[in-house]
């Protein structure tokens, strides 16, 4: 059974494979809710092992029959770029859909969607510039040619959180497609919809069927896929602990595995700053999307002779971010995705405060409904605390002193962690220093989330292997092939 699509409504409780929308083999079906009313809006399909079968041979298909390799990268990168033509004239309605299911603010969901466009945009302009080199080999008797081609590495398996869905999917899905590789897409159980929205426009855009295939489902959905063998690469991004699990399940056939995931990372404030500059970048680079952000600076540890200025400054910054439901036009903040996302956070301030923390503000939930959660700015924690060492993805920052630098940079490369960093200064000399010797994928200067599609972001230590973004990301989807013929004279 399958219908013709038109919005997220009618494709609901279905999954795509094969360019068809089918409901799950088993008839499971999730609820999905609505973070800032506690409503549901969805129920969706839960993929189970027979669906991701079906999906993973679709792509396999899909792959080995070169209905999409076969096209040239030029023709790959006009599909993608009507894909972006198709997403911002759709900005609000897929803004409105991404805010209702994550629960951040439609103004938020704008820029999200914007910045998926220009993830479709930049990878559709690399499409045709894909190509090896060649060289000369051999001794003059024996004169040699060799070549070098980058063919995309095949049935390439998407993983990804509910955070903030449409960028993360456009990340994985605009380079691997400009690659040739053909895809199966697993968003988060929490927030799943703008997955199915981005389905219905791949094909409207003319992405053959079985291009891209869509299993929506929990954990086990993504095990799933993980352990798959004809799954050729694993891309996937979520917490450290799911990313473990995700290697050792793609084992078995040796895929290729990118990976981006937790963080914790450090912000260093030096004394010469601009204090009223750092304090509002400092908070947006903490409570932005209610802090449910792998790169938010989520350990500050600011010089001493500025400490109590800069932390009222971000105190009363988080103040004045109005939390509220999403299409509010003033909220600047909505709710966490989840009851067990508030729970999860609010047990860490809690336990934060029990061990000697204070809560300088924030620290609550917000109403009785929806999952609302206070910017939060806790001082006087230890370098061992739970609230210093664990990536708690909400709205909480853990705030530090120091007097010497070099000790500063040491305890905040003091973590398991390594996504990104920031520091601020008007030094440009202190500034390089500290950017070099933070052990992380991303540091900003005077700014905490820095970045585009230009940029690469990833993880040192344990938080991913590989890159995102740039040029990297494409060659994340790509394997080197090398020919060598040889010439007679
Ligand atoms: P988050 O809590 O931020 O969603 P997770 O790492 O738990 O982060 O989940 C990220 C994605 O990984 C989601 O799509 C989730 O369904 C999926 N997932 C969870 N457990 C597994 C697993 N064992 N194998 C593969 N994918 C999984």
């Amino acid at each position: 059974m399958s219908v013709a699509v038109t919005s997220v409504e009618t494709v609901a409780g279905r999954l795509l494979i094969d360019g068809e929308w089918v409901p799950a083999a088993g008839g499971e079906v999730f609820e999905v809710l609505d973070p800032g009313t506690e409503e549901v809006i969805g129920r969706l399909a839960g993929a189970s092992s027979a669906d991701v079968d079906s999906a993973v041979r679709a792509a396999r298909r899909a792959f080995d029959d070169e209905r999409w390799l076969g096209l040239s990268g030029a023709q790959r990168g006009v599909v993608l770029w009507r894909v972006a033509d198709l997403l911002a004239a759709r900005a609000d309605e897929f803004a409105r859909l991404e805010s209702r299911d994550v629960g951040m603010p439609v103004s938020q969901a704008v820029l999200m969607v914007a910045e998926a466009v220009n993830q479709f945009r930049y990878y559709a302009g690399l499409a045709d510039k894909i190509h090896g080199s060649t060289t000369d080999l051999g001794p003059a008797e024996r004169r040699m040619h060799g070549a070098t081609y980058k063919e995309p590495v095949g049935v390439v398996a998407m993983i990804v959180p509910w955070n903030a869905p449409l960028i993360a999917m456009s990340m994985k899905l605009a380079p691997a497609l400009a690659a040739g590789c053909t895809c199966v897409l697993k968003p988060s159980e929490e927030a799943p919809l703008s997955a199915l929205a981005l389905g219905t426009l791949l094909l409207e855009a003319g992405v053959p069927a079985g291009v891209v295939n869509i299993v929506t489902g929990f954990g086990p959905t993504g095990a799933a896929l993980a352990e798959h063998p004809a799954v050729d690469k694993i891309s996937f991004t979520g917490s450290t602990a799911v990313g473990r699990k995700i290697v050792a399940a793609a084992t078995g056939n040796l895929k290729r595995v990118s990976l981006e995931l937790g963080g914790k990372s450090p912000v260093i404030v030096l004394p010469d700053a601009d204090i009223a500059a750092a304090a509002a970048g400092i908070a947006l680079g903490i409570f932005w999307n209610s802090g449910q952000i792998c790169t938010s600076g989520t350990r500050l540890f600011v010089h001493e002779s500025v400490h109590d200025e800069l932390v009222a400054a971000i105190a009363d910054q988080g103040r004045s971010m109005k939390v509220g439901y999403g299409t509010d036009p003033d909220a600047v903040l909505g709710p966490l995705v989840s009851a067990r996302q508030l729970d999860r956070v609010a047990g860490f301030v809690e336990r934060g405060r029990a061990a000697g923390a204070r809560v300088v503000s924030g620290g609550e939930r917000l109403g009785e409904r929806g999952f609302y959660y206070a910017p939060t700015v806790v001082t006087d924690v230890t370098p061992d605390m739970e609230i210093v060492r664990e990536e708690i993805f909400g709205p909480v920052l853990a705030v530090m002193s120091f007097t010497d630098l070099d000790a500063a940079i040491a305890a905040a490369n003091d973590t398991e962690y390594g996504l990104a960093g920031s520091v601020w200064t008007r030094d440009v000399a202190v500034a390089h220093r500290v950017a070099r010797r933070l052990r992380a994928g991303r540091i900003g200067v005077n700014i905490h989330r820095a970045g585009g599609v230009q940029m690469p972001i990833g993880g040192y230590k344990q938080s991913g292997w590989g890159r995102e973004n740039g040029p990297d990301a494409l060659e994340a989807y790509l394997e080197t092939k090398s020919v060598v013929t040889v010439l007679d004279r």
